[in-house]
């Protein structure tokens, strides 16, 4: 048999000008058209030993979704994602799929070749389902066990990503499941972080309704710890919890100036853009405009805060942060499109202090310049600060986004509840707790993370909670030395 020539040429998804999309927040990536979706799968080599799907949290079934749609077989695409994967149009947008799934491909390891966009792919297929679920609406697969009762009650704390997918599942296993939200909105990060420029709102929306479609119940404005306690959610009868809390305290630094007017966190920053529609003047959420706009740190949230504020109308917006462009935490297309975009980087600086006028407001950032030394504990080169090259960043506005920290209020809460150094769940294998019925994961497990691992505990954790119910759960084998 003729071997099938390899298409080493990734293929391209159409984008909104760099320069149009800054005066807007409609989505940057316009994601695949039918034939280009056609084009893209027929690259897949179809592999029997599946790297990819060893390199997915999720485990979703990817050469056999890629096959489907190279069929033209949509709608069994997507039911075949959604085998494993609940969220598949979030997932298609903002998981680091060039660190995980396509990072193994093999059509990646072929000289001269790029990995097939699987990303772009699930994308596709899960907007193809948004599209067409009037006429051809996608059944999920609902694997009820009849072994349990309906009338067994959990409770999942935290509507993100984590609490999202273990609702999900444990509906799907028929459980009589309540989520418990403390925002009047459910999707945790995807909904207060997560720009509507990379994740329309309304996308989040229709993909946690398919939640609901299959049972599951929502009460937001209710948190967990002031609220209700867990015991009296176990007094209304709930058998199992499930804590997806997530880290979004957020974290500031220790240099003179920080209480000055315009020094904010990019949690607070963001919430007020994404959440309370800051950018839209039909809302009357106030949020600071700065000029001159200094976001401080690499990861996804100062991207995110970066191009928000170009959006927002800032004449100059700038990352400041104190490793190279090697060391970047953020995913490489973001800071693509920052860069598109014209956002400055102001690589291996680090601020000494926030300079303010006599009214209290931000008018410089004095920085001073770094170099790498060697690896920390993290596996990068340290920074380390050069004396005497310290100057002053013209600025009116700082974000702080430097990471984030556990959300205290359930687990503080919550007596027994064993929690590590850094205010973590501390969870075993089974993403049990220390109180039995008590399981946890996500952002409040591991610190802040991505979605997909998110995902992949929500998803564990509701395989042993299903177990727990049934009196079938095993220690986990290290407990049991
Ligand atoms: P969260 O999403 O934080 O959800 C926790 C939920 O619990 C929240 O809704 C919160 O309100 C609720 N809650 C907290 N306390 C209580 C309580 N006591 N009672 C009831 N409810 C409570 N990851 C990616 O993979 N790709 C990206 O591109 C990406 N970009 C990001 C951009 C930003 C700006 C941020 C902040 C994060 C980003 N991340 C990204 C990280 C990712 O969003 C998180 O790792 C993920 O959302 C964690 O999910 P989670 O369910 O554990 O927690
Ligand atoms: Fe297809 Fe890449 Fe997975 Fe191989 S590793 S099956 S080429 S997606």
């Amino acid at each position: 048999m003729a071997k099938k020539k390899l298409n080493k040429v990734r293929t391209l998804m159409s984008e909104q000008d760099a320069q149009e999309r800054i005066h807007n927040f409609n989505e940057v990536a316009l994601g695949y058209t039918k034939e280009q979706a056609l084009l893209e799968a027929s690259r897949c080599i179809q592999c029997k030993n599946q790297p990819c799907v060893a390199g997915c949290p999720v485990e979703v079934a990817i050469p056999d979704f890629i096959a489907l749609i190279a069929e033209e077989r949509f709608e069994d695409a997507l039911s075949k994602v959604k085998e494993t994967n609940v969220l598949p149009a979030i997932c298609g947008r903002v998981c680091p799929q060039e660190t995980q799934c396509e990072e193994v491909c093999a059509m990646g390891r072929v000289k001269g070749s790029s990995p097939v966009a699987i990303g772009r792919l699930e994308r596709f297929v899960a907007d193809w389902g948004m599209a067409h679920e009037d006429e051809a609406p996608v059944e999920d697969e609902q694997d009820i066990d009849t072994k349990v009762s309906k009338k067994k009650k959990v409770a999942i704390i935290g509507a993100g990503p984590a609490g999202l997918t273990c609702a999900g599942e444990l509906a799907k296993f028929g459980y009589d499941v309540t989520i418990f939200e403390a925002l009047h909105k459910t999707g945790g990060v995807l909904v207060y972080g997560i720009p509507e420029f990379r994740l329309p709102k309304e996308i989040v929306r229709k993909e946690i309704s398919m939640l609901t479609d299959l049972g599951v119940k929502i009460k937001v404005n209710t948190i967990i710890g002031k609220l209700f306690t867990v015991d009296d959610l176990r007094e209304m009868e709930f058998e199992a919890f499930f804590a997806g809390v997530g880290a979004g305290l957020p974290a500031f630094l220790n240099v003179p100036g920080m209480e000055y007017n315009g020094v904010l966190s990019a949690n607070e920053y963001l919430t007020r853009v994404n959440l309370m529609k800051a950018y839209d003047s039909d809302y009357d959420t106030p949020v600071d405009k700065g000029q001159r706009v200094a976001v401080l740190g690499g990861g996804n949230v100062a991207m995110d805060s970066a191009r928000t504020a170009l959006r927002l109308g800032a004449e100059k917006s700038m990352i400041v942060y104190r490793r190279s462009e090697k060391e970047l935490p953020a995913r490489h297309e973001e800071y693509e499109h920052a860069v598109e975009e014209g956002v400055e980087f102001h690589l291996l600086r680090n601020p000494t202090e926030i300079l303010g006028d006599e009214d209290g407001f931000v008018k410089g950032m004095e920085v001073i310049k770094m170099e790498l030394g060697e690896l920390d504990d993290s596996g990068r080169r340290r920074p380390i600060a050069r004396p005497g090259t310290e100057y002053v960043l013209d600025t009116d506005m700082v974000i702080v986004a430097i990471g984030a920290r556990a959300n205290p209020v359930m687990t503080k809460n919550t007596p027994g509840l064993k929690l590590n150094q850094w205010n973590y769940i501390e969870v075993d294998a089974n993403m049990q707790t220390s109180i039995p019925d008590i399981f946890a994961g996500g952002d409040i497990v591991t610190g802040a993370a991505t979605v997909i691992s998110a995902m992949g505990a929500g998803r564990k954790a509701a395989e042993n909670m299903h177990k727990y119910l049934r009196g079938e759960l095993e220690p986990p084998i290290e407990d049991e030395e």
